[in-house]
């Protein structure tokens, strides 16, 4: 079988790039070891345009956030499934100077697009702390992962275009114009590993900083609202009066198994803010693909040129994946340029320090 491009893995980054490439005409397969824990089943899947304390808008939100909606709703359609949800991100303040800082940030036009400081305090009030009041995010969102990914399954089996497989690097051989695996013969190959990329000796040179996070799905008669909650934890209605909850990070960690601390440091963390009862019904783990300087990584093997990088999305997979699919495809079909902060030709000096002996040579 000759391919274009293989991409190595079916998590968001492989599943999005690999539709965003399909659109663009390429021919395409997809290799995924059939995995279930995987960051992306296990994410909350939320974006959001204002992060932190300080409400400061995320990096790039004006492009990622005036992509969103359409990227996701073109995809419902060729999917034929439902999973991308608008919704409001209300955020009780935790102190006067926070109130300070929102409501002088809310006049300049930039921000004002993002933020409702009028909302109905009293509403949210019957089941959640909010004394200060607080304000809302506008443009938030989830994305259903799950449902996502296993349409992402479905048409891309229908298409006779994944092959579940886990890869090891010996499986890829490397040719003058291109790269195997098996009877799969492609000029590129693309790693979307999520944080096995630390296991892969082509880019295990990248500063990756995997991040373990846990999440809770609790259940609650008295928490009645479509908006999610952000103070401390975010709450995330999902529907039949189930939310998700979270998320921790850690930066060490033995394995990708839930803990008991983190249960315990979320329910504390849901206690502060949260007045009525719940029931805890779902606890997952899963470890993120971040990097050392928070900033995704895109590009091509300073050596071997057929094969390429898409990967360390973070904690923000849903929002940032979209916007550097169109760009890795530009950067494909045309030689497009990325952005220099996500091009990984700017650790070459890593590559050449620590370049592992353990590489394959072609
Ligand atoms: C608790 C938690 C909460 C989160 N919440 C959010 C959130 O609210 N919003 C948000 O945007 N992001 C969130 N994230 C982050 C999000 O999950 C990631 O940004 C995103 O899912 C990463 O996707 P990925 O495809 O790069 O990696 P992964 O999901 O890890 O997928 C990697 C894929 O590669 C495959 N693979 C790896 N190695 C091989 C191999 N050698 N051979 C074959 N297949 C291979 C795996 O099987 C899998 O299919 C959260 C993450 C966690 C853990």
């Amino acid at each position: 079988m000759n391919v274009e491009i293989i991409i190595i893995g079916q998590g968001l980054a492989g599943s999005l790039l690999a539709l965003t490439l399909l659109k663009e005409g390429f021919e395409v397969v997809v290799i995924a070891e059939n995995e279930t824990h995987l960051s992306s089943r296990v994410a909350a899947g939320i974006v959001n345009p204002i992060t932190g304390k300080r409400v400061v808008k995320t990096w790039l939100a004006d492009q990622l956030f005036s992509i969103l909606p359409g990227f996701y709703a073109e995809l419902e359609t060729l999917l034929e499934a439902k999973f991308f949800y608008p919704k409001s991100i209300y955020k009780p303040f935790e102190s006067v100077s926070e109130q300070n800082d929102c409501l002088s940030k809310s006049g300049p036009d930039d921000y004002a697009q993002y933020m409702n400081i009028t909302p109905d305090h009293e509403a949210y009030s019957k089941f959640i702390q909010n004394p200060l009041g607080g304000f809302e995010i506008k443009e938030g969102g989830y994305l259903d992962t799950n449902t996502f990914l296993d349409a992402t399954i479905l048409y891309l089996q229908k298409n006779k275009r994944l092959f579940n497989q886990k890869v090891n690097v010996e499986d890829i051989i490397l040719t003058e114009n291109g790269v195997s695996i098996g009877a799969i013969h492609a000029s590129k190959l693309i790693f979307c590993e999520g944080h096995q990329a630390t296991l892969n000796t082509y880019f295990n040179w990248l500063p990756f900083a995997p991040a373990k996070g846990e999440v809770l799905t609790i259940e609650s008669d008295a928490i009645v609202t479509e908006n999610m909650i952000s103070r401390g934890v975010f709450i995330l209605p999902i529907g039949n009066k189930k939310f998700r909850v979270g998320a921790t990070y850690a930066w060490t960690f033995e394995d990708a198994n839930p803990t008991q601390k983190a249960l315990e440091d979320l329910k504390e963390k849901l206690n502060e803010v949260v007045t009525v009862p719940y029931t805890v019904s779902e606890h997952k783990a899963g470890i993120r693909p971040a990097t050392k300087y928070r900033r995704p990584f895109l590009g091509q093997h300073p050596v071997h040129h057929q094969l390429g990088i898409f990967n360390g999305f973070g904690s923000k997979g849903v929002s940032l994946i979209p916007f550097f699919a169109r760009q890795y495809a530009a950067f494909l079909k045309n030689r497009a340029e990325l952005l220099p902060e996500v091009n990984i030709e700017q650790y070459l000096s890593l590559y050449l320090k620590t370049k592992n002996p353990l590489e394959p040579s072609t």
